[in-house]
């Protein structure tokens, strides 16, 4: 059945939620089918993108999260520069092949400068050979255009969710808060020629299967080159939380999380897709189980072992007290135990965006 829906022209809103809502062997037929395009378009290769959380300091409230501004029982930390340039030559040493530099968002001149000293010192350390990815929320197009100028090429914003009454309803009704402003930068991105990530929460309060349906439309006519989304989990220190009873069981939210990153690899067969870790903090083996799925990235965590317990968007986060080692020979073995090869030292980057821009590979 899984077969016909697929192979049946372009997918309406209607079959995509056929496909979200797949349960046992439909869902596995529904992830097979996945993976082998997957493999087809991307190689049965994982690739790795070191995550560096390097600060908690966030000038913004967004309801679900765990760092907002708001939250005054949070330890804010800001890892200084020294220390986030030795997690990107771990990185480079263990042969990850590209950084993402996330934290919360802040836009003052002293953030953007030192972000931007950071990605020309990872470049020149590094003989332009760690690729980098940016996940520092919304900034005006002139900061998008320095970093990028400076040497960042790819960067993430997740829309959260497409539905522009769900995402006012996620965020306080301010200037700081608006859909528009995402909308707005995630244009910029694409327009200065970065490889452009986006992506969902899935299980947030108030979402429907059709809510999710349409952000996977959404993601398709956006035409971005990489993609993140994972389910929501409640923080207990944030006003979403208190809409509880309206929370979806974390089984379905998991399995639909999986069931999204199945359809989306199906729409768009040449693009990133990463395994989130918020998969991780439901089941062990989250991230795994999306690899089979159909996602091709992983992004271990290598912020500094002391500030990881600081950097929770949400409860149950998985390796906050692991240092960088463990979670990498974990990492490795669980890899080879789902039958996949990891990408060394390359960027991985999607052949989507080469074939959006008319551009050769650099790497
Ligand atoms: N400040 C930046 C980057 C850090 S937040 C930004 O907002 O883009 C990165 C992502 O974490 C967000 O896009 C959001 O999708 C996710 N996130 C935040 N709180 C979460 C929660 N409670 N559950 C699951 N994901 C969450
Ligand atoms: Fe800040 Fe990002 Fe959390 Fe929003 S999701 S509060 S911007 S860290």
């Amino acid at each position: 059945m899984i077969d016909d829906i697929i192979h049946k022209g372009s997918l309406s809103p209607d079959k995509i939620c056929q496909l979200l809502s797949a349960t046992g062997s439909e869902q596995k037929e529904l992830h097979r089918a996945a993976n082998n395009v997957a493999v087809t378009y991307r190689g049965n290769i994982v690739y790795y993108r070191g995550l560096i959380e390097f600060s908690n300091i966030c000038i913004k409230n967004c309801y679900y999260c765990g760092i907002r501004k708001e939250n005054k029982d949070v330890v804010r930390y800001d890892v200084d520069e020294a220390e986030i340039l030795a997690a990107a030559r771990y990185a480079l040493k263990n042969r990850f092949g590209s950084v993402v530099l996330q934290s919360g968002e802040r836009t003052d001149t002293a953030f953007v400068e030192k972000i931007n000293r950071l990605i020309t010192k990872i470049k020149e350390e590094s003989n332009g050979r760690l690729g980098i990815t940016l996940s520092l929320g919304e900034q005006t197009e002139a900061t998008y255009q320095r970093w990028f100028n400076s040497g960042a090429h790819r960067y993430l914003l997740r829309i959260e969710t497409s539905d522009a009454r769900l995402y006012q309803s996620l965020h306080p009704d301010d200037e700081l808060h608006r859909f528009s402003n995402r909308l707005d930068a995630l244009n910029n991105l694409k327009k200065i020629g970065y490889q452009t990530g986006t992506g969902v929460m899935i299980g947030l309060p108030g979402q429907t299967l059709a809510n999710l349906a349409d952000d996977l439309l959404y993601i398709k006519n956006t035409d971005v080159d990489m993609v993140g989304m994972g389910p929501y989990i409640e923080h207990d220190n944030t006003p979403l939380t208190a809409q509880k009873k309206h929370l979806w069981p974390l089984e379905v939210r998991f399995n639909t999380a999986l069931n999204m990153v199945a359809v989306l690899r199906l729409m768009m067969p040449d693009i990133n897709i990463a395994a989130a870790t918020a998969l991780q903090a439901i089941d062990p083996m989250g991230r795994e189980k999306a690899l089979k799925a159909g996602a091709n990235i992983i992004m271990p965590n290598i912020t500094p072992t002391e500030n990881r317990k600081h950097y929770l968007l949400y409860d149950n986060k998985p390796c906050t007290d692991e240092s960088a080692d463990d979670c990498l020979s974990c990492l490795n073995m669980r890899i080879s135990l789902v039958g996949k090869e990891t990408g060394w030292d390359e960027w991985g980057d999607s052949p989507h965006y080469f074939k959006r821009c008319e551009k050769s590979p650099p790497h």
